[in-house]
């Protein structure tokens, strides 16, 4: 199914600054969570300064895809200032098998390409790969199942006027300390050998406090106290946003208590394991500890 490109800004204030869209800029192409990426850039590692992204369209004419103008928001303001180029353009190829990428092109999953990825480089594609991912799984109304349109900044159903926004789930990721020592756990999903800080979804009803306490409390079967903030993240797998804390140990046996954890384990600045890629804020929250910075 082809969908006319989404045009930003269409019922929006008559305050909003207009912006200027750049359409023949470099494109997102997705298939799955697989991003097309230059091969000459991901050899040099990343090379900040080129941007991977192929400028033409390679794979046009194609039916099954779904394009459009994701609005960037905060993410552009990293590395562009307004008005230079406030919109990417995306596309997500639909079909169950991924075409061949063009010549000097690559299929990468994004969460690989990520690690090579600027912070801002990184915050564009998760936010593009996250709109066209809420475009493609909300098609159809929830409510009465007729065709959605493109309403702003949501879609809504012609027949029944529900409205669907991009979706966000908050989470909590915390780091557990205790005088020289820090918790970490080993996820079933992480490559082996790795440890992380522990972290869950907020459920409904909950704050974010109460949130820390409850995973904590049944992922390592332990107490902590003396929350402190640290920073937040935009993660797009599939669409978090990972809210991050210090938690300070309070009591209990730290044991893997629910099988959601392989291992919970007490690690010192000098002993650590293999821990999450600095793209993360899990490799935040440990580094600041590690550096004796604790807010
Ligand atoms: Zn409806």
């Amino acid at each position: 199914m082809r969908e006319l490109p989404a045009l930003p800004g269409r019922g929006s204030p008559p305050t909003r600054p207009r912006v200027s869209i750049d359409r023949t800029g470099p494109r997102w192409v997705f298939h799955g969570r697989r991003v097309l990426l230059a091969r000459a850039w991901l050899a040099d590692g990343g090379g900040h300064r080129t941007d991977p992204r192929p400028r033409e369209l390679p794979l046009s004419g194609r039916d099954d895809s779904i394009d459009m103008l994701v609005p960037m928001g905060s993410a552009a303001s990293v590395d562009a200032p307004r008005p230079a180029v406030p919109h990417d353009v995306a596309h997500s190829i639909l079909d169950t098998d991924a075409p061949p990428p063009p010549d000097g092109f690559e299929w990468v999953d994004l969460r690989v390409a990520a690690s090579a990825m600027s912070d801002a480089l990184f915050r564009r594609a998760g936010w593009a790969w996250q709109f066209l991912e809420w475009r493609r799984t909300h098609r159809y109304c929830g409510v009465c199942g007729s065709p959605t349109t493109h309403r702003s900044e949501a879609l809504g159903c012609d027949d029944c006027d529900h409205l669907s926004f991009p979706r966000l789930s908050p989470a909590v990721i915390v780091l557990v300390h205790d005088g020289d020592r820090a918790l970490l756990g080993r996820g079933r999903h992480l490559p082996e050998g790795m440890y992380s800080t522990l972290a869950g979804f907020v459920e409904p009803g909950e704050s974010l406090e109460q949130a820390v306490h409850r995973e904590i409390r049944e992922e390592a079967d332990i107490e902590v106290g003396d929350l402190r903030y640290y920073s937040s993240q935009p993660w797009p797998f599939p669409h978090s946003l990972m809210v991050g804390f210090f938690a300070r140990y309070a009591g209990g046996n730290a044991r893997p208590a629910d099988g959601e954890l392989d291992d919970v384990a007490w690690f010192t600045r000098d002993d650590l394991p293999r821990i999450p890629g600095r793209v993360s804020i899990a490799r935040s929250l440990i580094d600041t500890w590690a550096g004796g910075e604790l807010p």
